[in-house]
């Protein structure tokens, strides 16, 4: 098939249909982005960008792109809330890709992402109300009043997708039964917790804590997931709210939550969905979060969602027709991210350690996850 005849439409200018954006214009189709936002932002944290993820960035030659604003990372270490070790394991796929996995804040990463993509490409305020499928192609339709029309439209809408409710499954979100409190805090305030740059997560009475260096910022994301029976999906939370999650944890942990801005912290219930039979029709797929939001405490949402778009590329070059090439792609995908979604379902207390490790105790667990 040729792709350079394709106009591709992509819902959504996250990590996926940034990154789906940059594999299917890089094969030479004629690419658009259409995104609700009028900026393009992101909060405030930080997340691991897997080996596999950074030989996909290598292969669309922006791997030295992402390298200059994030930092290269040996090891994720858990540890109890008293900060004494339960698991340190080298990230693991590091020998098969040739490359580390790196720590970059969320910002830095969709700047990176859409920065490479040609002017004029995203469309801001656009915020998709309609998609109709017509088979060959489908027909989008903005709260703005455009229209448009493609050969192939990537649902890349994330977790509340749109484009998921219209045309593949009215299932909504799932709360997962707690909250995530995310900031970036400055490195000189970590009590030199975070020097050696492993990914750390401390874990105790339903709380892990996760302390992410970004030591190229001369920063640290530090991120609280805590049990909450408040589904709200932003909800209001306060300074004690948040010290009472961590009470009972090392006391310099406690001393880093009272010092939090909390003007300056992301609240948010945390939501995954359940894994969705179809992804896609002839003519429109999901991607990301759209097809597959799973709950972050293996770290593999945004990782996914970059896979993802090397696998539609790759699929959409090698295939005959487009509905061919959609099916492969949800052959080889969804296998791998219906087992990520179970497993993220589970948290890390010792005793959920047990399901990802079986027969292992705490300290003898090789940990080939991490946040
Ligand atoms: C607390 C927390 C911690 C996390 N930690 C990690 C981590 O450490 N590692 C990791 O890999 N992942 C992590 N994730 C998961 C990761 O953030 C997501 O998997 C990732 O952001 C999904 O990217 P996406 O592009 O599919 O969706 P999104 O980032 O949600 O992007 C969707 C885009 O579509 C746009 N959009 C939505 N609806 C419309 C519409 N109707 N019209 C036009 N545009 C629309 C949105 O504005 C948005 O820009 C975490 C998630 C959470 C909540």
């Amino acid at each position: 098939m040729d792709v350079t005849n394709l106009d591709i439409a992509i819902v959504g200018a996250g990590y996926a249909g940034a990154a789906a954006a940059k594999a299917l214009s890089d094969l030479g189709a004629r690419v658009t982005v259409y995104e609700q936002a009028s900026e393009i932002r992101e909060v405030g944290a930080g997340i691991g960008l897997r080996p596999s993820s950074m030989d996909q960035f290598n292969r669309w030659g922006i791997g030295e792109a992402i390298k200059a604003v994030s930092s290269a990372s040996d090891a994720f270490a858990i540890r109890t809330a008293d900060d004494h070790p339960i698991a340190r394991e080298e990230w693991p796929e590091k020998a098969a890709y040739g490359e580390t996995t790196h720590l970059i804040h969320r910002g830095d990463f969709i700047e990176a992402l859409v920065g490479v993509l040609p002017a004029g490409m995203v469309k801001l305020g656009h915020r998709l109300e309609k998609v109709v499928d017509t088979g060959a192609g489908a027909t989008l339709t903005f709260a703005n009043g455009e229209t448009a029309t493609a050969d192939l439209v990537v649902g890349a809408d994330g977790i509340k997708s749109l484009v998921r409710e219209q045309l593949f499954s009215q299932a909504q979100p799932v709360f997962a039964g707690e909250h995530a409190y995310r900031a970036v805090i400055d490195v000189a305030d970590t009590f030199g917790m975070t020097d050696d740059g492993d990914l750390r997560m401390f874990i105790g009475r339903g709380t892990k804590v996760y302390l992410l260096p970004l030591l190229h910022r001369g920063q640290v994301s530090f991120d609280i997931t805590a049990l909450s029976p408040d589904a709200t999906w932003a909800p209001a939370i306060t300074k004690a709210d948040v010290l009472a999650t961590v009470e009972g944890f090392d006391e310099r942990i406690v001393k880093m939550t009272e010092a939090l801005d909390m003007a300056t912290v992301n609240v948010r219930a945390v939501y995954d969905i359940d894994p969705v039979d179809t992804w896609h029709s002839d003519s429109v797929v999901l991607i990301g979060d759209a097809a597959h939001a799973m709950c972050h405490h293996q770290g593999q949402g945004a990782n996914s969602a970059i896979l993802d778009a090397g696998a539609l590329a790759d699929t959409l070059a090698a295939a005959g027709s487009v509905t061919e090439a959609l099916a492969s792609f949800q052959a080889t995908r969804k296998p791998v991210t219906d087992e990520l979604q179970r497993i993220s379902r589970h948290g890390w207390t010792e005793d959920e350690l047990d399901e990802v490790f079986p027969g292992q105790k705490p300290g003898q667990v090789a940990a080939t996850t991490g946040a």
